[in-house]
């Protein structure tokens, strides 16, 4: 058996170990030893979290005498405060839903809800690149799961075929963007299957398109016009809404199952009230921030236009765009390099992806310029001629 510090010594040879970074966000930027740099590892997509104007807005609503800082207690016992009502109603109203349900993240959602809506007589079909926190729901429910090749429908579609009689239920599991290609499945067409199988559920996690996609920042649900077609809409508030949590739009009956049935969201303490207050008052004003959604997409085509041709067929379609560099020393060498010249950002290595395409995750955020976005860019291009 090996010891803990020889399989560190294994991780660090490849590369591959991970440290807890020491650093300071300050809004836009994030000071590492004395150096300021573009914060571009981030998922504060739209710049929100340290917007003074906003939260001084929300500070002026709390009333120290009602505020409470925890819940001290799990939903089902007195941590469900008002404000939770007030904010799955909220939700359930913009998307249109019956109903919705909050939980106190995307990876308690994740790693809770498959579990409690499947048995033994169900087959998951999970896409290959989805989250961890999915990965773990699958690990811990007693379905039998199949991955397919990423965005593949054609073996999706021929998995579907073959199966859908032998199990009770089938779900679909995808993100709508990929949280390290920055690229997105296609909805119309799962939908167009779901609507084909009557024993076919769809679970979609939004986690990196809430905020940013959509009209009114719902996601690509809302984008392709599909919301109702989706029997599990996960979003999170940790990204995009600069807040904590997560969320799933579904009926009544299954939020009603879920609350029976769903450990993760039972054997827990509820989140602080001013947590779900600001999530509240956040959700509320991103709906209308469509120029902050608009800027974001114009500079991440810019990004895109130089970076999917380096990638080796990984083509992000988002403001999530990998820098695809092989082996994980030359993602380490590339990181630091960039992070020399005033761009924080950090290498993703296995097993977060897949061996041989260790990469820089870049993450955009509305807070960047233009002008940011042009030395970034350039910055790449210099160091792309000299690798
Ligand atoms: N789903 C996806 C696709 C994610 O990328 C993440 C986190 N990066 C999660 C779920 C987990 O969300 P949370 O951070 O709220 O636990």
């Amino acid at each position: 058996m090996d010891s803990y510090a020889s399989q560190l010594d294994a991780l660090s040879r490849k590369g591959n170990l991970r440290k807890l970074p020491e650093m300071e966000p300050q809004g836009l930027y994030l000071v590492r030893d004395g150096q300021e740099m573009l914060n571009l590892s981030s998922n504060d997509y739209l710049g929100l979290a340290d917007n003074v104007a906003l939260k001084s807005e929300f500070l002026q609503t709390l009333d120290p005498r009602k505020c409470r800082f925890s819940s001290t207690s799990s939903r089902l016992l007195t941590g469900n405060y008002p404000v939770y009502t007030r904010l799955e109603e909220r939700l359930a109203q913009l998307y249109g839903a019956e109903s919705s349900l909050v939980f106190n993240s995307g990876y308690h959602a994740n790693s809770g809800i498959l579990p409690a809506v499947t048995d033994s007589r169900s087959l998951i079909l999970a896409d290959k690149l989805v989250h961890a926190s999915i990965v773990d729901g699958i690990g811990l429910s007693k379905a039998r799961c199949i991955r397919y090749r990423h965005n593949n429908y054609e073996q999706l579609e021929r998995l579907v075929a073959e199966n859908a009689g032998e199990y009770d239920r089938l779900f679909v599991v995808t993100e709508s963007i990929f949280s390290m290609d920055g690229d997105e499945s296609d909805l119309p067409r799962l939908v167009a299957l779901k609507h084909r199988y009557p024993n076919l559920y769809l679970y979609l996690d939004e986690a990196h398109a809430f905020g940013v996609r959509g009209p009114h920042g719902l996601g690509c649900a809302e984008e392709h016009g599909v919301i109702g077609d989706i029997d599990f809409l996960v979003g999170t508030f940790g990204k995009a809404a600069a807040s904590v949590g997560a969320f799933v739009i579904c009926s009544e009956e299954m939020k009603q199952y879920l609350v029976n049935t769903m450990r993760t969201l039972i054997f827990t303490t509820a989140l602080p009230p001013i947590n779900l207050e600001w999530t509240l008052f956040i959700v509320n004003k991103i709906c209308d921030m469509t120029e902050r959604r608009e800027h974001l997409a114009r500079i991440g085509r810019r990004v895109r236009e130089v970076l999917n041709p380096l990638n080796g067929g990984i083509l992000s379609s988002s403001h999530i765009i990998p820098y695809v560099l092989g082996e994980s020393e030359r993602a380490v060498d590339v990181a630091l390099r960039l992070q020399r010249e005033g761009f924080y950002l950090l290498p993703v290595r296995p097993p977060t992806v897949p061996a041989g395409t260790s990469r820089l995750r870049i993450s955009l955020t509305a807070e960047c310029s233009e002008a940011d976005i042009e030395r970034l860019v350039s910055t790449i291009q210099q160091i792309q001629s000299s690798l």
